[in-house]
């Protein structure tokens, strides 16, 4: 028998159905691998084993009941009844600690579960714990954690990609089935990609981001990674769908996804020609291109399209995100949320009655935000501020307008979008950590789609000369998650990239 944990999230819901496990021992050979793997990975910020090993039991029983016909109307149950999954720390999880990657928060425990999360509770899902990721999901390798760096598990010296990159590298190293993530420029597509895992950015408002700690609050959005097309439309379904708790989720139903229907004969996939530029490792564009190949033989038409607003997308991202992250970050203060540093503890010997909660402010701020974080405040202030506002967020909110534009007349004509996710494979840790525009530019062909609020898949598509993984991007219009995910489960259909395992 395979060791349990190799599993795909289907195939260990499928003997739990069986009887063949119980979730217990599905549980037990997760945190048993987590606890010999993770010292090396560091993927996950902390384990709640308790509370999976409750959530198990209660799943066993569900399970049970249902074998013997006792359930109400004899339904089939959650695809997620009794699965271990992990969260990303910026997901809040009640009564555990949350803490975004940032020392700001650490030790706070969170007061209510997200939405996203307290659905999957809901179906039945074990949650293992909480996963690395950037601070505040501002990163591209989950370097820029404020408690550890992640490691790739194809290549433990290389990232896992970021910001998503604990919850990428714990599904790949088959520490978890499945996981969630958050994707505000390509957090969850871009570590899927070096992962070697499927990632589903979910369009803007799709699924809530309640209890989703913010950071471009008109970007972020929450998806799922999985080491297969149809687990991710099992997280995908369970987790979408209007909440009237977040003002932007939208009301629109979520249709079933029908993998069975899976087949692209006669799909029309464009192919944008920006996103094939110099600077692109050339194994990445031959697997992207021969993926697209293989999508016409299996039916689809084939069409060069462009989108020519995509050279201003990193500049306009990189305005509006930290803007926006500028104005969400003010609220940690050290007086209502997590640990705040006294005036006293900061040194500060008295003065104006107001100087000491000025001094708690910049001591707590000073202390517990990491300088990426620091980097993006900055910017972002200045670019909201008075004599500025118009010249630079206001010039950009523009620029978006154009390339949401570039995408809606790309849909008129094709079905689909089939590009790069990444410039290159995982790069090495401390490769870029002293050059945030290198980091940045890792990002140039996830940023459009998050600007543009429309929904992105990325699927396995092949590995470079050192083993690494190489992803492809699907890019589909707002709402269209289905559609993705029942051409990626095609590709995957056709393919095996998706089946190999990392090496750890
Ligand atoms: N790398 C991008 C950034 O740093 C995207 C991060 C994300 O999607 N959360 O902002």
């Amino acid at each position: 028998m395979t060791d349990l944990t190799d599993l795909t999230l289907h195939q260990a819901a499928a003997s739990l159905r069986a009887g063949e496990v119980s979730s217990r021992e599905l549980t037990e050979a997760c945190l048993d691998r987590l606890a010999a793997v993770d010292p090396r990975l560091r993927s996950f910020l902390s384990v709640t084993a308790d509370l999976a090993r409750t959530a198990a039991e209660a799943a066993d029983r569900q399970l049970a009941a249902w074998r013997r016909g006792t359930t109400t109307a004899g339904q089939s149950p959650s695809p997620l009844l009794g699965v271990p999954l992990a969260i990303k720390d910026v997901l809040c999880l009640r009564g555990t600690v949350t803490t975004a990657g940032s020392r700001i928060l650490e030790g706070f425990v969170a007061p209510y579960s997200a939405t996203a999360v307290e659905r999957l509770l809901v179906a039945g899902a074990v949650i293992l714990g909480k996963t690395n990721c950037d601070e505040f999901a501002m990163g591209s390798s989950t370097e820029n954690s404020g408690y550890d760096v992640t490691h790739n598990p194809w290549d433990l010296a290389r990232v896992p990609g970021g910001s998503s990159g604990g919850s990428a590298a714990a599904v790949a190293a088959r520490l978890t089935f499945g996981a969630l993530g958050s994707d505000t420029g390509g957090s969850i597509r871009q570590p899927a990609a070096y992962c070697g895992l499927a990632g589903l950015k979910t369009s803007y408002g799709r699924v809530s981001r309640y209890g989703l700690i913010a950071y471009g609050s008109s970007l972020d959005s929450i998806g799922p990674l999985a080491r297969s097309v149809a687990d991710l439309a099992a997280l995908f379904s369970a987790t979408a769908g209007h909440d009237p708790r977040d003002a932007t989720s939208l009301p629109a139903p979520v249709p079933p996804v029908d993998l069975a229907a899976a087949d692209v004969t006669g799909l029309r996939v464009g192919v944008p020609k920006e996103y094939f530029v110099a600077g692109i490792q050339p194994e990445v564009e031959a697997a992207v291109r021969a993926a697209v190949v293989r999508l016409a033989e299996l039916g689809a038409q084939v069409v060069e399209i462009s989108l020519p607003h995509t050279e201003y997308a990193l500049p306009v991202y990189y305005l509006i995100a930290p803007a926006e992250a500028s104005a969400n970050l003010a609220r940690f203060d050290g007086v209502r949320y997590g640990p705040g540093i006294t005036a006293a503890e900061a040194g500060h010997n008295g003065g104006t009655s107001a100087a000491p909660l000025w001094a708690r402010y910049e001591a707590t701020r000073g202390t517990g935000f990491g300088p990426e974080v620091k980097r993006r405040i900055m910017l972002g202030t200045y670019a909201l501020s008075a004599g500025y506002y118009d010249a630079y967020y206001g010039q950009a909110q523009k620029v978006r307008t154009l390339i949401r534009r570039d995408f809606d007349l790309a849909f008129q004509q094709v079905d689909v979008i089939a590009c790069p996710v990444a410039p290159t494979t995982a790069f090495r840790i401390g490769e870029k950590t002293d050059d945030p525009l290198a980091m940045y530019l890792e990002d140039i062909f996830t940023l459009p789609a998050s600007l543009a609020g429309i929904c992105g898949l990325s699927v396995p598509c092949g590995f470079d000369a050192q083993g690494l993984p190489i992803g492809v991007q699907l890019l589909g219009p707002a709402l269209g998650e289905d559609r993705l995910l029942r051409v990626g489960h095609a590709y995957e259909q056709a393919t095996d990239w998706h089946t190999r395992r990392p090496p750890l």
